[in-house]
């Protein structure tokens, strides 16, 4: 059983938007996630997958600009709860799903765990996997470091680390990798 607080498990997730919709009801449409080993700050492995969102299947081309994430990819995808499921054996594959405390998640700001999980797992009669019930949200730590009261987004925090922004920023995977290069450099 690894121990509380072996790894970070750092998360992006991305969801069915329209550009200035403000009462859109989003679904997850990429659920990604880096195990990150806390002691000595190396991948051990990642999570990944598209979603197929099953209230508005249709994305919008806003999101699929935003995204990168094509109608294609998320018509070929599993719906939310076989994914959670593959997510909870892939957790079980790393002694995650009897020790949630082993994880700590790490996201860039609160939205994913605080908002867009819950909300939906709960429209959807889903069930949250245990290690996603707290979290951490990376600008924190971030403005602890800096000492600035407010951190900047992904991408201001990456510039203020000098590290490059690898990948399509609001890819759910390249984000969770740059977030993953924030938490080591920190
Ligand atoms: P992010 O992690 O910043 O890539 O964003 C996560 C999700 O938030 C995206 O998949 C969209 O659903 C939504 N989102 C992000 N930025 C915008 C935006 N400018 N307008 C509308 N929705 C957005
Ligand atoms: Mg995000
Ligand atoms: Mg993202």
């Amino acid at each position: 059983t690894p121990r509380p607080g072996a790894y970070f498990l750092v998360m992006d997730f991305e969801a069915t938007c329209e550009k200035d919709a403000r009462d859109w009801v989003h679904e997850i449409i990429e659920f990604p996630a880096v195990l990150v080993d806390a002691a000595t700050l190396t991948k051990v492995d990642e999570f990944r997958a598209l979603v197929r969102p099953t209230e508005r299947p249709t994305l919008t081309r806003f999101c699929t600009e935003l995204t990168s994430i094509t109608q294609a990819d998320v018509d070929g995808a599993d719906a939310l709860p076989e994914v959670l499921g593959r997510f909870e054996i892939w957790l079980g594959r790393h002694g995650l799903r009897d020790a949630p405390a082993a994880a700590l998640p790490v996201t860039c700001g609160d939205w994913d765990l605080e908002k867009m999980l819950p909300v939906e797992c709960r429209r959807k009669g889903l069930a949250v996997p245990a290690v996603l019930r707290s979290w951490c949200n990376v600008k924190k730590p971030f403005a602890a470091h800096t000492g600035q009261a407010k951190a900047p987004g992904m991408a201001g925090m990456l510039t203020v680390l000098v590290l490059p922004l690898v990948g399509h920023h609001h890819l759910g995977i390249d984000d969770s990798r740059n977030i993953a290069a924030i938490v080591c450099e920190l």
